[in-house]
């Protein structure tokens, strides 16, 4: 049997995550019998609720509109318990400690403990902190750490996150979520490169000519001005998600597909990007704003209009760059990046472009593979074929592949997966210390370009960001290629 015997802790139990993504999730696990019979989850979060209540509140979570799930979810939320905790007193650690002990024993869990912070990041290391002194940790089973994102908003801060951390967990301990990872198309980005002779032996500067990546958003800062002010896309989207994309698509082929291998070569890709002077930053970084616009009809906020959002804000709602690498296979390749709010649409896409170049036909034309990441999952092939008819004239064919979305409702969500392999013990889709440490790195001197500057580009919400991001590719004889 697959079945995790686990106490689960969860620090910000009563959260937005937890109640959208976390709970659903482990219900997933829990109908597949990954949690069965050995397993419980404690709750925690300020406010003072009781086991039956929180009961009711993880039952609205995962049962949805499906009837035939009652029983289930029932049962499941049986093994919930709710203790009230501020995670800066230490003495509901001790507490929290006796109630983990005792539905250890209840459910004949050996031990076993997931520590879950899903809670606001400036409580990440006090809780962690706390979890050594009021020695929480088993001497029995496994202990490990799931932690949410933001990892620290520059090196500095996510490193004294990490030594915080560390101090009471291993680095084989740590899980630092990056849901990207857990995403099918994510994944399968590994299984289109290494799993196909065709396009590895063409996945090098001798064939391509760019990669691009683009994280598109529609919605704007919503409710998260507060957070957003202090972040901004550069460190909400690129040092992450776009980092981890652009390294699964310029690293080597891992020996196996094991964590240690993965890693090894991520974090080699990430040693081999090109680093910039400040100067040079800021000629190869694009940040901009949205501003108020009509869209379909409906008359949309700019950024500094929103609420909570500081009139003369200079906070990045958009970012474009252009990424080198050093590594001997893509010097030369330019790795294009976008991503913002307020876009034209929700999408999540991949394109390689591959060299056109000379052909007994006369000049063939680039040629794209586009891997669609969300919300459309697959990906579509361009190859030079011949025009249907007399004569010998290329004409672009494409070839598309999308999984169904029937299939895609069916399959797990990236949570679902994540905590899953989590409780396998399994880190090849979390991200490791030396890649936090890398990509910041890589971040902060942006950052330090952009805070030179005393202006901002904008671009109306519902387009594609400022013209500069379009002049950024084009300079150099490229163009965004941007699918349905
Ligand atoms: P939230 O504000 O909805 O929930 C925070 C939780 O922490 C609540 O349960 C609250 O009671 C508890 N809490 C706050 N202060 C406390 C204290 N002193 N002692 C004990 N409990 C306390 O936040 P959220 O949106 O659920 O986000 C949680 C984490 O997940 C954050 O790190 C966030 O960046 C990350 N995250 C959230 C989302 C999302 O979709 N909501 C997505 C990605 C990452």
């Amino acid at each position: 049997s697959n079945e995790v015997n686990a106490v689960i802790i969860m620090f910000g139990g009563s959260g937005d995550l937890a109640h959208r993504k976390l709970y659903p999730a482990l219900f997933g696990l829990y109908r597949k019998g990954v949690l069965k019979d050995h397993f419980a989850v404690i709750g925690t979060a300020r406010r003072p609720w009781s086991d039956d209540y929180y009961r009711g509140v993880v039952r609205d979570s995962v049962a949805g509109s499906e009837e035939e799930h009652e029983a289930e979810a029932e049962a499941f939320a049986s093994h919930f318990y709710y203790q009230s905790h501020d995670v800066t007193d230490s003495s509901h650690y001790v507490t929290l400690k006796q109630l983990a002990q005792k539905l250890d024993d209840q459910y004949a869990v050996g031990g076993n403990r997931m520590y879950y912070m899903a809670m606001a990041p400036q409580f990440f290391a006090t809780i962690a902190t706390h979890l050594k002194s009021e020695a929480l940790l088993t001497k029995t089973g496994f202990n490990r750490l799931i932690i949410e994102k933001p990892f620290g908003h520059d090196y500095p801060s996510a490193k004294e996150l990490n030594d915080a951390l560390t101090g009471t967990f291993a680095e084989e301990q740590i899980y630092r979520i990056d849901h990207y990872l857990g995403k099918e198309m994510a994944q399968a980005i590994l299984a289109l490169r290494f799993g196909n002779p065709l396009l590895k032996t063409v996945w090098n500067k001798d064939y391509i000519k760019d990669i691009q990546i683009t994280l598109a958003e529609a919605v704007g800062v919503e409710e998260r001005a507060g957070y957003y002010e202090t972040a901004g896309a550069l460190r909400d989207m690129v040092q992450n998600h776009v980092m981890q994309l652009l390294a699964y698509l310029t690293m080597d082929e891992p020996t196996a597909m094991t964590s240690e291998a993965v890693h090894e070569v991520k974090s080699r890709a990430f040693d081999q990007l090109h680093r910039y002077t400040e100067e040079e930053a800021a000629a190869n970084f694009i940040r901009a704003q949205y501003t108020a616009a009509a869209i379909d009809g409906q008359a949309i906020k700019g950024y500094r209009e929103e609420d909570g959002v500081a009139s003369a804000s200079l906070t990045d709602t958009f970012v474009a760059g252009r990424i080198m690498t050093d590594a001997p296979a893509f010097a030369g390749v330019p790795i294009f990046i976008r991503t913002g709010k307020r876009l034209t649409r929700k999408s999540t896409q991949v394109t390689v472009t591959f060299k056109g170049g000379k052909t007994p036909f006369g000049e063939g034309q680039d040629a794209h593979l586009t891997i669609y990441i969300e919300p459309s999952q697959g990906y579509t092939l361009e190859l030079n074929g011949k025009q249907l008819g007399e004569g010998n004239i290329l004409t672009p064919n494409r070839l598309d592949f999308r999984h169904d979305p029937a299939a895609i409702a069916a399959a797990p969500e990236a949570y679902e997966r994540l905590i899953g392999e989590a409780l396998a013990g399994d880190q090849t889709n979390f991200n490791h210390w030396r890649e936090l440490a890398q990509t910041w790195h890589y971040v902060d001197v942006i950052t330090a370009a952009w805070q030179k500057q005393t202006g901002i580009e904008t671009y109306p919400a519902g387009t594609m960001g400022p013209q500069a991001a379009f002049d950024l590719l084009a300079k150099d004889g490229h163009q965004w290629y941007w699918q349905p």
